[in-house]
C-alpha cells in the first residue's frame, strides 16, 4: 500500500524539435515553373518556382552534387556535402582544372533533370525536389545550416 501521488511531470515540451527526416514538401515548392539552363553561358541552371521562389546552381556545385550512388557514396567516406568540391590533392602542383560544364542537359519526365558532364558522368538524376532542398540562394542556406545540426 502505497500513498505515492503520481505527478505529471511536466517534462519539457514535446520531442517534436530536432527532426532529422525530410519533410515532404508542398507541391509547388517543388514544381518549377521555369527552367533555364545557361549551358551557352557555362553557368549552371535556375529555376523559377510555382511558390514563386527562385533558385540558381552553378555547374560546379551541381556536378560536385552528384545524386547518383557513386558520387553519394564517394561524398560520404570522403565527409562532403552536396556540392562541395573534393579536396585537391596537396602533393600536385596548382593547375587549371577546367569548371565542370555539361555537354548535354535532358529533362528526365517532368519531375528531374540530367547532364552529360564533360568528364563523361552521367549518372546523376537531379529531381526537382533534391535540387529545391539543396536551393543555394541565402535564406534557404541559412535556414538549412540552422535546422541540420552538427556540421558532419
Ligand atoms: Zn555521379
Ligand atoms: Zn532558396
Amino acid at each position: 500500500m502505497s500513498h505515492e501521488e503520481i505527478h505529471t511531470a511536466p517534462s519539457g515540451p514535446a520531442a517534436s524539435e530536432g527532426e532529422e527526416e525530410l519533410r515532404p514538401l508542398p507541391r509547388n515548392a517543388v514544381t518549377p515553373k521555369k527552367v533555364r539552363i545557361l549551358l551557352t553561358e557555362g553557368k549552371g541552371i535556375e529555376i523559377d518556382w510555382a511558390d514563386g521562389h527562385k533558385s540558381a546552381w552553378g555547374f560546379a556545385w551541381l556536378r560536385a552534387a552528384c545524386p547518383c550512388v557513386t558520387c553519394h557514396e564517394e561524398r560520404l567516406q570522403e565527409g562532403r556535402k552536396p556540392g562541395q568540391p573534393k579536396a585537391q590533392p596537396a602533393n600536385l602542383l596548382p593547375m587549371y582544372t577546367p569548371p565542370p560544364i555539361p555537354v548535354t542537359v535532358h529533362r528526365v519526365g517532368n519531375y528531374a533533370i540530367r547532364f552529360h558532364w564533360q568528364d563523361g558522368h552521367s549518372g546523376g538524376i537531379y529531381s526537382w525536389d533534391y535540387l529545391r532542398r539543396h536551393c543555394q540562394c541565402k535564406e534557404c542556406t541559412f535556414t538549412t545550416a540552422k535546422t541540420s545540426g552538427a556540421p558532419n
